[in-house]
């Protein structure tokens, strides 16, 4: 599922690209529609995206938000294997064929277009989705706070400060977040911090020398020191490298990011700890997820 990183890399590749442009037609695959969410369906999309103007495109947690203009807003909540692409599609027998050749057409994980807004300088915003779970939804302006997926979030892990993350983990701080349980789900919970999901977890967890099954209350101020710097510095630098393309994500323009080259520890079952510990990292099933560690220096707490 793309994470912080990833959704970062198509909303800034996105704003370069499509704000100030208007909308001039949306589709749907008819046999395979989009969910909506909360929202209108999708005759009112079509609708009241019509003649808009895309105004500005921002990321919160994992979601797209993108204004229009009018009193409107799309939210794209990607979810497992649904990515934004710019490109240009034309429709063969009702089934949108890339007219662009390179990754958009040539890349599988580029080729499950569901939903196209056809924009007026001749490009298209297609999301392509795989596995069918990817939302458009098509909300108010002042209800997208409301949104079941936004209203509880924690916070977005680069714009707090270290006493502020600290206080995460503080009992006593009476925040609704969680405090408590295995560090792995805890990183990974929304509510808690925003944004991080499976590789980013086990990449802090692997970076800070923890065991995924630690408990959050077993942590002392330094190891929360340790967590906060290393998830700075990692989702910054999988910004950089543009997100990690091991599974589906692509960028808008179908191009893989590069951070699945530098990962240490998500997917590497098997391989060599790059700590040089004589470590191997180890896959291990927790809830209905997995995590991958070393057992060798990641310490359990
Ligand atoms: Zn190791």
């Amino acid at each position: 599922m793309p994470e912080l990183p990833e959704v970062e890399t198509i909303v800034r590749e996105l704003r370069k690209k499509v704000v100030g442009l208007k909308i001039k037609n949306a589709w749907v695959d008819p046999r395979r529609p989009v969910n909506t969410g909360v929202g209108a369906g999708w005759a009112q999309i079509k609708k009241q995206t019509k003649g808009k103007k895309i105004l500005s495109v921002r990321r919160r947690a994992k979601y797209i938000v993108m204004d229009i203009s009018g009193d409107k807003t799309l939210f794209v909540h990607q979810k497992i294997s649904g990515h934004l692409l710019y490109g240009k599609w034309k429709l063969v027998n009702g089934v949108p064929k890339s007219a662009i050749h390179g990754p958009l057409e040539e890349d599988r994980q580029n080729g499950y277009i569901r939903f196209i807004l056809y924009l007026n300088n001749g490009y298209q915003l297609g999301l392509s989705d795989l596995r069918r779970f990817g939302k458009v939804i098509l909300v108010d302006d002042d209800k997208v706070k409301d949104l079941k997926e936004i209203s509880g979030l924690g916070p977005e892990p680069l714009e707090i400060n270290f006493s502020r993350f600290k206080k995460l983990f503080d009992p006593s701080n009476g925040l609704r977040a969680r405090k408590k349980g295995r560090l792995k789900q805890v990183l990974m919970d929304p509510t808690f911090i925003a944004g991080i999901g499976n590789i980013y977890a086990d990449e802090i967890l692997w970076a800070s020398g923890l065991h995924p099954l630690s408990r959050a209350e077993n942590l002392d101020g330094k190891d929360i020191r340790r967590i906060y710097d290393h998830t700075i510095r990692i989702l910054k630098k999988a910004i950089k490298y543009q997100g990690s393309s091991m599974d589906d994500y692509r960028l808008p323009s179908g191009k893989k990011g590069r951070f699945q080259d530098i990962q240490n520890a998500y997917q590497k079952t098997g391989q060599k700890c790059k700590k040089k510990d004589g470590g191997i990292i180890k896959r291990l099933v927790i809830g209905a997820r997995s995590a991958h560690f070393c057992p060798k220096h990641q310490i359990l707490k």
